[in-house]
């Protein structure tokens, strides 16, 4: 379920395009790469981290939809912001 502020967040579109985005966390993420297999935008990309290959969201792509965080294994590892 997604909150409050999210929901906000989404209402406040002046230009019919969401500024919310997400991003994730590395210091949290454990690079399941779930989020990548269910974005809807092909927006989360690998990139390498040493030692770990870890996932990065593109801001241009996201569209903020959030339908990658239901499916995070890792609390907090997705991270919802507003793009300026
Ligand atoms: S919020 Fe939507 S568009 Fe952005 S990474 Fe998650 S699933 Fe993809
Ligand atoms: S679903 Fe969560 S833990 Fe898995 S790669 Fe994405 S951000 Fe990391």
């Amino acid at each position: 379920m997604r909150s409050w502020p999210y929901a906000l967040a989404r209402m406040n579109d002046e230009d019919g395009q969401s500024r919310m985005k997400l991003r994730i966390d590395t210091s949290i993420c454990n690079a399941c790469g779930l989020c990548r297999e269910v974005c809807p935008e092909g927006a989360v990309r690998p990139t390498l981290l040493e030692p770990r290959h870890f996932y990065e969201i593109q801001p241009e792509k996201c569209t903020g939809c959030g339908e990658c965080l239901p499916y995070c294994p890792a609390p907090g590892a997705l991270v919802e912001y507003v793009a300026a």
